[in-house]
């Protein structure tokens, strides 16, 4: 599940979207810290990655790249 975070200022009362806010975390393509809004991936046991929207398009090059590599082996 892929979803945009937050600021923790947005979130309602009852915290339906609370842990959505990126603050605090870390990207993690460039390691720098993230902010609202980011993009949070959730991967199948839990796992959670943040990364800045402009690091998407680097991130996704060298997964590609990694993937063809990979195939190719
Ligand atoms: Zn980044």
């Amino acid at each position: 599940m892929v979803v945009l975070t937050r600021p923790v200022s947005e979130l309602d009362e009852i915290g339906t979207t609370f842990g959505l806010s990126a603050a605090g975390q870390r990207c993690v393509y460039c390691g720098e810290l993230t902010h609202d809004p980011a993009i949070l991936w959730s991967g199948g046991e839990g796992s959670q990655i943040y990364i800045h929207a402009e690091c998407v398009d680097n991130f996704c090059t060298s997964l590609l790249r990694d993937m063809r590599e990979c195939l190719t082996l």
